[in-house]
């Protein structure tokens, strides 16, 4: 179910050493079950080395297709940030509920449960605009938590409950609930590269594609066959995601893994890298078919450290660099908006 990787993902280097440790999160618990490894060993199993030459952090031990497969199928078919983009869960009364659900699941003793709204709780109080700053929500930051820890102090919470219901109006830019169909991002991009064509792979529902279109911008969709989610499981409603999305913009729909006439400049490739399997390939392949990509990863440097268990890579500016070399290409990664969110924007041109 788990094979050691014994060399890097990016540049095939065998020189690498420890990096961190990981942590628990839902998907842990789900792992766990499913390669019947206790929780615990499991994290202890796993780590996350980084590459003495490339800078990529990469697993130690990765799942095989079956097991993420299952995870994808079964578990936790629907993609959660996809489901909760534009979601009402960001809303007075989405709060309350969980909140309800929350206490009930501590008097319960449903530990699971406890940690399931826990982390939906945060990452409503973590799309409050400001929410470090202000004297009902700072307390939340504590210890370098992050969204998708289920870390809560309880107490606190209930404190100031009240104050935090006041606060829920608009979700931050860049986070759960608002993704990254931004106009500030769109401009930021037009603004380096020259787009007629655009394209993005990933979650259909969070990105670029609405906007691009009414910027009248030819998109297409880039389907790859890969265990993730997005794939038919991916429903809303009665419809898959993807569907969905055509319904909403109309977009051609390429297959990543056939030839393709398409030339794209500019390609999102937004909170995807890090659950590719053989990202060295994949970014030969994506290069050929588009002038310029713009890659969104998670900035875990600048929190904890850790690359959570979902994610088989973790990305830094050294990384990419390394890639636009190799590639003979330029990085650029300068959007002051992501400053203090859980983003980076690498752009290669
Ligand atoms: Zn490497």
């Amino acid at each position: 179910m788990l094979s050691k990787i014994k060399k890097c993902p990016l540049c095939k280097s065998r020189k690498y050493e420890f990096f961190s440790k990981l942590k628990k999160n839902l998907y842990s618990e789900i792992l766990s079950k499913i390669v019947k490894i206790e929780e615990e060993k499991l994290l202890n199993k796993i780590e996350n080395k980084i590459c003495k030459n490339c800078g990529l952090v990469f697993k130690n031990y990765w799942f095989n297709d079956e097991t993420l497969e299952k995870i994808y199928k079964i578990h936790i078919p629907i993609h959660p940030r996809g489901r909760d983009f534009k979601s009402k869960l960001f809303s007075k009364s989405g709060f309350k509920r969980e909140y309800q659900d929350l206490l009930k699941a501590k008097k319960n003793n449903n530990i699971e449960l406890f940690q399931k709204h826990s982390r939906t709780i945060k990452s409503i109080i973590f799309s409050i605009p400001k929410y470090k700053k202000l004297k009902s929500t700072k307390w939340i930051t504590k210890k370098l938590s992050r969204s998708f820890d289920p870390i809560l102090n309880l107490e606190l919470l209930k404190r100031n409950f009240s104050d935090i219901l006041k606060l829920i109006d608009k979700p931050e830019e860049f986070k759960r609930f608002s993704g990254y169909e931004s106009y500030s991002l769109w401009t930021n991009l037009l603004s380096k590269v020259k787009v007629k064509t655009y394209g993005e792979i990933g979650c259909p529902r969070w990105g670029l594609l609405e906007i691009a279109k009414k910027d009248k911008k030819k998109i297409v969709f880039i389907e790859k066959n890969e265990k993730n989610f997005w794939g038919a499981k991916c429903i809303f409603g009665n419809k898959s995601c993807i569907l969905l999305k055509e319904e909403k913009v109309s977009f051609k729909k390429i297959k990543f893994e056939e030839n393709c006439s398409e030339k794209i400049d500019l390609v999102g490739i937004f909170q995807y890298l890090d659950h590719v399997r053989n990202p060295l390939q994949f970014l030969n392949k994506i290069i050929k078919i588009s002038k310029n990509q713009a890659f969104i990863v998670d900035k875990f440097k600048d929190f904890d450290n850790t690359v959570y268990i979902q994610h088989f890579t973790g990305w830094s500016k050294k990384s990419f660099s390394w890639v636009a070399k190799k590639f003979k290409k330029k990085l650029i990664n300068n959007f002051d908006k992501f400053k203090k969110t859980e983003n980076q924007l690498f752009l290669i041109v």
